[in-house]
């Protein structure tokens, strides 16, 4: 983008509105035009927006941009059509966005930082630290980009989860840029219960995020049942721990009224025996919630092991019958490097080993 320029999918309704009426000199309502074509009609070549006069479009093509993102390669799985992106950002940087097609719909998993200081000994995509932030267009451009391939198979996107590389509640300001840009009505029409946002458990911005009272789903990465455990996975467990971590749960599920999930990686001898199941269940006993349990990804520079199969199960069935729902997360595009991080990792290897 050169300097006068602005990034169009930056914008959620009102600040696009203000665009067109202050810097382009236009009537408000070439704003609610602009905002379909981008959104409803998919449209990424100012040129193509036709009701818009034609002095006007010429002179938003010099001063706005749709796509900054630039797909660098593409993965499908032979096996359930995931779709693993690796988009590069206008300054060359790179970023994964993953479309998985589950029976109850489809869901988009987008990054919202490049690469991540948080530093969790499972993952890849904080193996080269954090790069930048990602700015809420570079969010939005990576939905409609999965949703602009979808559209050639007559599908919808029904929901998001910020889980791809980087700490969306570390980039709270441009996440609920992104979260009010597609639940626009004008706009993708996203609903908010159909947004899931994932934290390494950042104390401060949960409590923020349930003063919004958005009705977005809260998920956060638990992964372990003592704080021993979990700060030896996660450093933020030993700048806040389990016990502030699920009273924060608690104060988010009494201001929105929303059942929150926890993730959890099951890791082959780490936190994967009957006695984590119950300490587990202990912990989330008065809390509406739902587990998530995972079987860890393999990332080589980890080489952590996947809990067995049948471990996994009796992991599972002890949550349940102690009155915890939980459920295993079923492997998707296990024939691609669809896990995080890893198609980043093969393609930029300069990024995540500095
Ligand atoms: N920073 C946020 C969101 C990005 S990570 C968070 O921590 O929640 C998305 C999810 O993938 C998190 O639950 C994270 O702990 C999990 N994850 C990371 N690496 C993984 C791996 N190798 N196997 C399984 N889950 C992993």
């Amino acid at each position: 983008m050169n300097d006068q320029s602005v990034a169009l999918y930056d914008m959620t309704f009102p600040q696009m509105q203000d665009w067109v009426v202050q810097t382009l000199g236009q009537p408000k309502y070439r704003a609610l035009q602009l905002y379909h074509w981008l959104y409803q009609r998919r449209v990424v070549d100012i040129a193509d927006m036709t009701d818009l006069p034609k002095a006007l479009r010429d002179t938003m093509s010099a001063r706005g941009q749709v796509m900054t993102i630039r797909e660098v390669t593409r993965q499908v799985s032979r096996i359930d059509k995931t779709t693993k992106f690796l988009f590069a950002l206008s300054d060359g940087v790179t970023i994964e966005t993953v479309i998985m097609r589950h029976d109850y719909g489809i869901s988009v998993c987008v990054s919202t930082q490049v690469g991540c200081k948080m530093g969790c000994k499972f993952c890849a995509s904080t193996l080269g630290g954090l790069i930048r932030h990602l700015r809420p267009g570079e969010i939005v451009e990576q939905l409609i980009f999965a949703q602009r391939l979808l559209d050639e198979e007559g599908l919808r996107v029904s929901s998001v989860v910020l889980m791809g590389s980087g700490e969306p509640l570390e980039n709270y300001d441009a996440s609920m840029a992104f979260v009010d840009i597609v639940t626009h009505p004008e706009g993708l029409k996203i609903g908010q219960r159909h947004i899931t946002v994932s934290t390494v458990g950042l104390v401060p911005a949960i409590y923020k995020l349930a003063e919004e009272r958005r009705g977005i789903t809260l998920a956060v990465s638990l992964h372990a049942a003592d704080d021993e455990t979990r700060s030896r996975m996660m450093p933020i467990n030993k700048a806040y721990d389990i016990a502030r971590l699920l009273e924060a749960c608690h104060y988010y599920y009494e201001q929105t009224g929303r059942r929150i999930t926890f993730e959890y990686a099951l890791i082959a001898d780490h936190n994967d025996s009957v006695d984590d199941a119950r300490k587990l269940a202990a912990l989330l006993q008065e809390l509406p919630c739902h587990v998530n349990l995972i079987p860890v990804n393999y990332v080589p520079e980890r080489d952590l092991q996947r809990t067995a199969p049948a471990q996994i199960r009796t992991f599972a069935e002890e949550l349940n019958s102690l009155g915890i729902p939980a459920t295993v997360r079923r492997e998707m595009g296990g024939d691609i490097a669809a896990a995080c991080g890893q198609l980043r990792a093969l393609h930029s290897p300069q990024e995540v080993t500095r």
